[in-house]
């Protein structure tokens, strides 16, 4: 039996993932669910999956859920300390972390200190503070693997083989909804089309990331934590039919690649049987309906938000954590109409350009120059007039 806790039950990852614990059978539970504040569809949740423990952030809804799961047994958390403590949890044996942004950083690091299997969708967690995360991984027997596409790909593709023979890790990326629309026109791109992605059903955040492209960029230096190389040996390929996640090509010349129709309850389902893999039919990827996979090099002039991550991931520690918090407040400052979307890259630029991080950082020095981000970024804002 695993008892699995999921922080961010309620947005994509989170419906996905329990969908997949659905049709995993009774041997996948679920130990407590986590919501910012989708009070309805959270209660909905406890109902149906009966977890033992539900957490809901804001406290002020605290009482209406308890009220309404009318259910005694099941204990009701709030705030971000409800985050940390479900994830520790002593009953739980996988954490998915699914919460967006820099919130999911404590809960990543307690949980693996705990030993416990981390599901990772929270990339901001590795894109934060990388060498913390993999210093609890190294000194804990927890044990951290991605829900992200891409990287479920690459771990998939290095099953069996040996990381000096590794040659480049490819992560491809669709592209996003502004692949073909000259750069002309970038000026007046709304937020609407900016959350049409043409392939992935995700969060407003995530979706917007991945229109300016920043969502690669922050995978590339997820996937330079996660599977430790360097900056050097991660490349991105466009590939605007999101079928191949990605690929790992070794020294021989050998390339290999996963596979599937965009599904994400198929990493999901990976990530939480690893290391095996059990039945599941969510998709039929049917190569012959596809017929033709296209790849090309990403556009750096357009989406210059590609090489602001390869810039911060080249200078070192703590800049990953001040491109993540600007980029957090570009995007919901977007998001709010107060950002055009070519401003974001500026606006991210700036931020590394103004804050220097110290050279070493334990998690209360990231903490602090996320925060001293966030400020500068405030404070900028709102001397910073919208492109109209
Ligand atoms: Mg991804």
């Amino acid at each position: 039996m695993k008892n699995i806790v999921i922080l961010g039950s309620t947005g994509s990852i989170g419906r996905n993932t329990l969908d997949v614990i659905d049709h995993l059978g009774p041997e996948y539970r679920v130990h407590s669910l986590a919501a910012k504040s989708s009070v309805d569809l959270l209660i909905e949740q406890a109902l149906r999956f009966k977890p033992r423990k539900v957490a809901i952030l804001n406290s002020h809804d605290r009482k209406a859920v308890s009220q309404r799961l009318r259910d005694p047994s099941v204990e009701v958390l709030t705030d971000e300390e409800a985050l940390v403590s479900l994830a520790s949890d002593p009953e739980a044996d996988i954490v998915v972390n699914a919460l967006v942004g820099a919130i999911g950083l404590r809960a990543t690091l307690k949980a693996l200190s705990a030993g416990k299997i981390v599901a990772l969708a929270n990339k901001e967690s590795i894109v934060m503070a990388g060498h913390l995360v993999m210093e609890a991984v190294a000194n804990s027997d927890g044990l951290l693997i991605p829900i992200d596409s891409e990287h479920s790909a690459i771990l998939q593709c290095l099953r069996g083989e040996i990381p000096d023979e590794i040659k480049t890790l490819i992560l491809t990326a669709s592209g996003g909804p502004f692949l073909r629309r000259p750069e002309s026109s970038f000026a007046a791109i709304t937020t609407e089309e900016a959350l049409q992605h043409p392939n992935w059903q995700m969060g407003p955040k995530i979706t917007v990331d991945s229109a300016t492209l920043m969502n690669k960029g922050l995978e590339v230096i997820e996937a330079h934590y996660l599977f430790d190389l360097p900056p050097e040996q991660i490349k991105i390929l466009v590939h605007p039919e999101s079928v191949v996640h990605s690929l790992v090509e070794f020294v021989d010349g050998s390339i290999k690649a996963q596979l599937s129709l965009p599904d994400m309850r198929i990493p999901i389902q990976y990530a939480l049987t690893y290391p095996e893999r059990l039945p599941a039919s969510f998709v039929a990827t049917d190569l012959t309906k596809i017929a033709t996979l296209h790849f090309e090099e990403p556009d750096y002039q357009r989406f210059p938000c590609l090489n602001l991550a390869f810039q911060a991931l080249k200078s070192g520690n703590g800049y990953p954590t001040v491109l993540n918090a600007a980029n957090e407040m570009a995007v919901t400052a977007f998001l709010a109409n107060q950002l055009a979307f070519i401003q974001i890259s500026g606006f991210i630029q700036e931020a590394l350009n103004e804050i220097a991080p110290p050279a070493t950082l334990d998690l209360a020095g990231i903490l602090n120059v996320d925060r001293w981000t966030r400020t500068w970024c405030r404070d900028k804002l709102n001397q910073t007039q919208r492109i109209q």
